[in-house]
């Protein structure tokens, strides 16, 4: 049996794995990969149990009556071929329309992107990681010039002695990724976690500050405006490396320590010693994630992160810097290669001529019959069955994920025909007309691009199930039927790939399958194959037209839904360390189950007993949108006004508010309001 070095199926950490086919099963073990150094988390060395599960779909299944029923890979292709069709002679193009998904490799989400722009001829494209990235993309982007979520590699991390980390709880998410912070705090390094509640990163951390959800942006005003006052900025930095800091200081001269820990409920003295540890512990780096970007003005909280690392003078700076923490297993490469409703492959602007007339070239278009910008995720769901009325679904379970979720339930039932490939019959998949049984990532070949922006090869280390067929084989298949001939091969689609990124953002020109598997991966830029790639961006200047990085003014505004009488606490959603995403393929593994059998809703023990609730009582949180039973589970590590509920299974985006961040599209999933009762009886 044949040993295969690749990486895990779950997170944008990416560990490297090695897979030995054996009777019966698979043999997984860690692998010495520099980002995990032999490390996995509970759901990688479980993952597995993916590959031969029971309840893996095996062929295709087509809608009759209320039931599915197997089918034939041409009845159902025809099936889908036939409504598009349909669709696009009645209604026009864009009524079919595709979710993609930050777990597709770079190929597949280059594939979908063009299938859907070329074949369809279709503006009506976006993904799951509107959902996840894009605040902090969006910030990085306009003030940095480029998004890379780190900017530097992993191990950095090991070397700052002070790491601000903002709505980031790594020990659970991405387990093995602590071992840097682990280090770093050995040899003395301070580390300063923001969280509404005590997380299992916050609790080794040196300082913790629990703000109220939604207030992460009047925080980081607050930290620049004492190291304003306090003669903390890099001043020499400021001058020579970025622009607009007179508007910035202008706009945090408000923010004063006393109104700002009224604001977040953060102590002045903690506010003080963070911004002296970052200050003269140096080097020092800001980190945010989804606990600070999540939010109707995610985008205005990480520039708020962004201003702060530039005043200081973090930014390109050995060691230093900002970065943000990717979640999704391609959470990075899956937004640079055009799945995104706005963007071209290369990280180009769709929008942009000639950013149009290079992918068109590519693709042997004329640039005119390139479609221009969709609709960002939740607009689109929000509008299906009227504008989208067939929907192709990767990669995704927006029936769990996405956020007012019977709002979506109710709009996926409302489309005239739904697709959704998968491994598993997801609940998103138990309302589709057609479902695809589609390879899965130890069954084909692929690169991912993880959070450090190393792009890496996943490999295939046993063949897939024998009437399951790869997503690129699908979507070249349905282009053939469309009148378009397509590569279903991994490796053709990457090289059509470098073509396509060559001269943009994030440029893939260098990067061969033969470099990666050489060099334990290539970080982008990498422009040609003589280019070493570019681990740290910023050490000579920003790419911007000016070369300086942009601070840009922001301010404070409350989340879109306020407590309130009725709805009287905040709810805050996030991860628990057993699951992953809406938990299609962890809930199945029954070591992570056993675990973590059920989600539990944490709050304050306060709060508790004004509601009469115990620990592991069965209680029902509602809000504007809907309502979740959830058994709670009390802990003094959370804030009395806070309710937190994990994700990763039906229920908690039932609740959660789809108003969205005015730049990014992010749906605002860290804080709405909500009500709390307990359900004796349970
Ligand atoms: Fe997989 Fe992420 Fe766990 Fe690593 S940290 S084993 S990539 S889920």
């Amino acid at each position: 049996m044949t040993a295969t070095d690749t990486h895990c199926p779950y997170c944008a950490l990416q560990c490297g794995m090695t897979l030995t086919p054996q009777v019966p099963g698979v043999k997984l073990e860690p692998r010495d990969f520099p980002v995990n150094k032999g490390g996995l988390c509970a759901k990688g060395f479980t993952a597995a149990d993916l590959l031969d599960h029971r309840d893996r779909l095996l062929t295709p299944l087509v809608r009759k009556g209320n039931g599915l029923r197997e089918a034939t890979w041409d009845e159902a292709l025809d099936r889908i071929v036939e409504a598009i069709t349909h669709s696009q002679s009645r209604y026009g193009r864009d009524s079919v329309g595709a979710f993609g998904g930050g777990g597709l490799t770079n190929e597949k989400a280059y594939a979908l992107g063009k299938f859907v722009r070329v074949s369809l001829k279709s503006a009506s494209i976006d993904y799951n990681g509107r959902f996840c990235m894009s605040s902090a993309a969006t910030a990085a982007n306009r003030s940095l010039g480029v998004d890379r979520g780190l900017p530097f590699p992993l191990e950095d991390v090991a070397q700052a002695k002070t790491v601000l980390l903002v709505g980031a709880n790594p020990a659970d998410a991405m387990p093995p990724s602590m071992q840097y912070l682990d280090a770093g705090r050995e040899n003395g390094a301070r580390h300063i976690v923001v969280d509404p509640r005590r997380t299992n990163t916050a609790a080794g951390a040196h300082l913790h500050l629990q703000p109220l959800p939604g207030t992460d942006l009047a925080l980081a005003n607050g930290l620049l405006h004492i190291a304003v006052r306090e003669g903390y900025v890099d001043e020499d930095y400021v001058r020579e490396r970025t622009t607009g800091f007179e508007a910035v200081r202008t706009a945090t001269n408000s923010y004063w320590p006393e109104r700002v820990e009224r604001m977040t409920g953060v102590p002045e003295t903690r506010l003080r010693e963070t911004v002296r540890l970052l200050a003269t512990q140096g080097p020092a780096m800001i980190l945010t994630a989804r606990g600070a970007e999540q939010h109707s003005n995610g985008t205005d909280t990480a520039q708020a992160y962004l201003n702060l690392a530039l005043a200081l003078g973090l930014v390109g700076k050995p060691f230093s810097g900002y970065g943000t923490i990717t979640g999704q297993g391609n959470g990075q490469g899956g937004r640079e290669h055009g799945q995104k409703a706005d963007q071209l492959p290369g990280y180009r602007k769709l929008d942009d001529p000639a950013a149009r007339a290079h992918v068109a070239e590519v693709w042997g278009i004329d640039p005119d019959e390139l479609p221009g910008p969709g609709q960002s995720a939740y607009e689109m769901l929000d509008q299906l069955g009227e504008k989208v009325r067939v929907l192709m679904v990767l990669a995704s379970n927006i029936a769990v994920s996405a956020p007012n979720s019977n709002r979506v339930l109710r709009k996926l039932k409302d489309l005239d025909f739904l697709v959704v490939s998968d491994i598993f019959l997801s609940e998103t998949a138990e309302l589709a007309d057609v479902v695809l049984p589609t390879a899965q990532w130890a069954e084909e070949e692929g690169t991912m691009t993880n959070l450090e922006g190393r792009v890496i090869r996943r490999k295939r280390a046993l063949p897939p199930p024998p009437d399951v067929r790869t997503d690129l084989e699908v979507l070249a298949e349905l282009s053939r039927r469309l009148g378009r001939e397509e590569s279903s091969d991994p490796r053709t689609v990457f090289e059509e790939l470098r073509r396509a990124s060559a001269g943009g953002i994030a440029d893939y020109a260098g990067i061969t399958y033969e470099r990666i598997e050489a060099e334990d991966g290539v970080f982008w830029p990498c422009p040609a194959e003589d280019h070493p790639g570019t681990p740290r961006l910023f050490a000579d200047g920003f790419p911007t037209p000016s070369g300086k990085a942009r601070m840009i003014p922001v301010v404070h505004r409350d989340p879109a839904e306020m407590p309130d009488r009725q709805f009287p606490y905040v709810l805050t959603t996030g991860r628990n360390m057993q699951q992953y995403q809406s938990g299609n393929q962890t809930r199945r593994v029954k070591a992570l189950t056993v675990a973590l059998p059920e989600p539990r809703a944490e709050l304050h023990p306060d709060l508790a007993r004004r509601h009469g609730i115990a620990d592991g009582d069965l209680v029902e949180l509602r809000s504007r949108r809907g309502a979740a039973v959830l058994r709670a589970r009390l802990s003094d590590g959370i804030r009395p006004d806070t309710v937190f509920a994990p994700f990763h299974w039906p229920g908690a985006n039932a609740l959660t508010n789809p108003a969205l961040d005015p730049h990014s599209r992010m749906p605002a999933f860290k804080a709405c309001a909500v009500a709390i009762s307990c359900l004796k009886d349970g």
